[in-house]
């Protein structure tokens, strides 16, 4: 079996491979490492070979691990989840980045509630392929989203993100991945701080550099499958 350092550098290598493939700068895609429903251990075990961006989908599970790891204190957390708006203020003093953000009530709060010393980072979730099963706003609701998340002072707007919807061809698949890519480009020349597409996960993660992604979000091919959780069990 493989341990989590070997598939790291496995993930790295393709991430690297992809970025030449497209003809791309080199480091110009960021690894984030999702280690939801996994323990502490293997974060640690992450850590110990560079990996310094991690990402967690529940509250609770999110916080007490960010709690448990306070001392590794170089570590980036993205909040990439389901968010309900009683779980805002304890997101907002706790991860760095919040890149589930699809409803501006949710984005007030964060804002409001963001400790006073602190700058929020946050993405915008799209729903590009309007899946009923996902979250996100729609991609023409996306500028008026953006000129409300401008005037919140507590939160600085990085980029977007998107979860394609599954089971797609391979054409479909690319069309998702260009439309957000417009999207972003879109966005980038308006906007001074957007440098962020967070798209791709494992099984994706080539077609998403392809379509310049700048932040593909790993689990599976890093932690292997996952675990369950109460919160998982619970939605
Ligand atoms: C779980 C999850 C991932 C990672 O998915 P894998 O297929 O395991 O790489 C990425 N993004 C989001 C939003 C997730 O919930």
């Amino acid at each position: 079996m493989e341990t989590i350092a070997e598939r790291l550098k496995s993930v790295q290598t393709t991430i690297k491979q992809s970025t030449l493939e497209a003809h791309r700068a080199p480091n110009s895609v960021k690894l984030l490492a999702v280690s939801k429903t996994k323990p502490v251990s293997d974060i640690v075990q992450a850590y110990e070979v560079g990996q310094r961006l991690f990402g967690e989908n529940y509250v609770q599970e999110g916080i007490e691990k960010i709690q448990e790891l306070q001392k590794l204190d170089d570590i980036e957390w993205h909040f990439i989840g389901p968010l309900q708006s009683n779980k805002t203020r304890v997101v907002a003093t706790h991860f760095d980045w919040v890149q589930s953000v699809d409803r501006l009530k949710i984005a007030q709060r964060l804002n409001d509630q963001c400790p006073a010393d602190k700058e929020l980072y946050i993405c915008i979730q799209v729903n590009i392929d309007d899946d009923p099963n996902k979250a996100g706003i729609k991609s023409a609701e996306l500028n008026d989203f953006v000129d409300a998340i401008a005037k919140m002072p507590n939160l600085l707007l990085r980029g977007l993100m998107t979860i394609p919807k599954g089971q797609q061809t391979p054409e479909q698949q690319q069309n998702s991945f260009r439309k957000m890519a417009d999207l972003f480009n879109a966005l980038k020349t308006t906007s001074p701080n957007i440098d962020t597409l967070s798209m791709g996960m494992s099984g994706d993660m080539e077609q998403a550099i392809n379509n310049d992604s700048t932040m593909i979000r790993v689990g599976t091919a890093i932690f292997g499958k996952r675990n369950q959780t109460k919160e998982s069990n619970a939605t």
